[in-house]
């Protein structure tokens, strides 16, 4: 298949592999953080910590869009969906995912109220059409790939004016993300980063330009990979060389998709819809400033959080009592790249992908379901 077996193949990958162990300096280590959970995935499937030499270090960082999602904001779908009224859709992945109480939202479907897992948010315009007597929210989650669907969605129902249809909006915003984890180097309890391998498929939204401050400001360089292996592998040289070099740039590995600019069309759907929150809850960096889009008042009959808000404000206290994540789940230091899936006392036993006490074991691409999936053999 184009574009997919050339960036597979596996002489080219020990040829590269050769020419980073070559070029890496003797007595440095290099600590790369892979931001995207598609890249902590691919490099895992594909045994690429076994082909490179022990002094690159591949650094997990916050990009699963479920693993972040606080406890919080899932608590407040989990109290929609128990509305007798109310239909609550959403992507497969979150419905695994333990909220307050250790329950989930296949726990509560399981109870006999209506969740449904869509694949995408256009399928919410058809289920509500077909339930006029019920309320469809759909719980909408993601970094800047999924965000235009989920614009697209909201602008459609608008115009069909759609008394029925609501959204539940919990996008988050990457660079925003990638400045939290570079802002906790002040903290004391920050992990060492010399180079970002930039996301795939949020940069072929966004484009290359946002990365730009982060050699600014922070002296880190970025390489912006696609999710092969041979990416990953030329990406990781592409920083190696940079730090060699003494050079700081945002450098774009993923050509063959992403530009400078980014996809107008995509970026200008969401501009219509959506604006910056003032601030937003991460699972593991806490809150941090204008990091998520909330629904632009224009658009605001749409917005769950204002249609349900006596509901989710008559839960809130109630669901503040219950108790919150695992005391022994790491989930918050593995999406700072502080600790290592291995480090959690509870993986793998009893933590699995069918016993998932923390977020980052319910996604495939939370660190934690890559290790266990392909790093359990030491
Ligand atoms: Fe949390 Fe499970 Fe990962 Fe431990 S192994 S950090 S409990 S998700």
């Amino acid at each position: 298949m184009k574009y997919v077996d050339e960036f597979r193949d596996g002489e080219l990958a020990r040829l590269l592999a050769a020419t980073i162990a070559a070029e890496v300096q003797p007595g440095r280590t290099y600590h790369l953080m892979e931001f995207c959970g598609g890249h902590t995935h691919a490099i895992f499937r594909y045994g690429l910590p076994d082909l490179l030499p022990a002094n690159i270090r591949l650094i997990h960082g916050a990009g699963c869009p479920v693993c972040v999602l606080p406890i919080a904001r899932l608590d407040m779908a989990m109290a929609l969906a128990k509305h007798p009224d109310v239909i609550l859709c959403t992507y497969g992945d979150m419905l695994r995912v333990p909220g307050s109480g250790r329950t989930s939202l296949l726990k509560i479907r399981a109870e006999g109220n209506d969740v449904r897992m869509v694949y995408s948010p256009a399928d919410c315009i058809r289920i509500a059409q077909q339930n006029p007597d019920k309320q469809v929210v759909f719980f909408a989650i993601g970094f800047e790939t999924t965000t235009p669907p989920t614009a697209v969605v909201i602008e459609q129902a608008s115009r069909l004016q759609l008394p029925n249809l609501s959204v539940f909006c919990n996008h988050v915003l990457t660079p925003a993300a990638m400045h939290g984890i570079l802002d906790t180097r002040s903290s004391g309890e920050a992990v060492r980063i010399d180079g970002f391998i930039g996301p795939a498929y949020v940069s072929t939204v966004i484009g290359s330009d946002p990365y730009e401050p982060f050699p600014a400001q922070y002296g880190t360089p970025v390489v912006i990979a696609g999710f092969e292996p041979l990416d990953v592998l030329q990406a990781v040289l592409m920083l190696v060389r940079q730090l060699n070099d003494g050079r700081c740039e945002v450098e774009n590995e993923f050509t063959r998709a992403v530009t400078h600019s980014g996809n107008h069309k995509a970026k200008a759907v969401v501009e219509q819809v959506f604006e910056l929150r003032d601030t937003f809850e991460w699972r593991g960096l806490g809150f941090m400033p204008n990091s998520a889009l909330q629904i632009r008042e224009q658009y605001r009959a749409l917005d769950a959080e204002y249609r349900f808000a006596g509901l989710l404000q008559q839960h809130a206290d109630q669901l503040s009592r219950l108790p919150q994540d695992n005391k022994a789940c790491e989930c918050p230091q593995v999406l700072r790249g502080l600790k290592n899936p291995r480090d959690c006392k509870l993986f793998d036993n009893p933590c699995t992908p069918d016993n998932p006490l923390g977020s980052c074991m319910v996604s495939s691409e939370g660190a934690c379901a890559a290790y266990y999936q392909y790093g359990r053999v030491k």
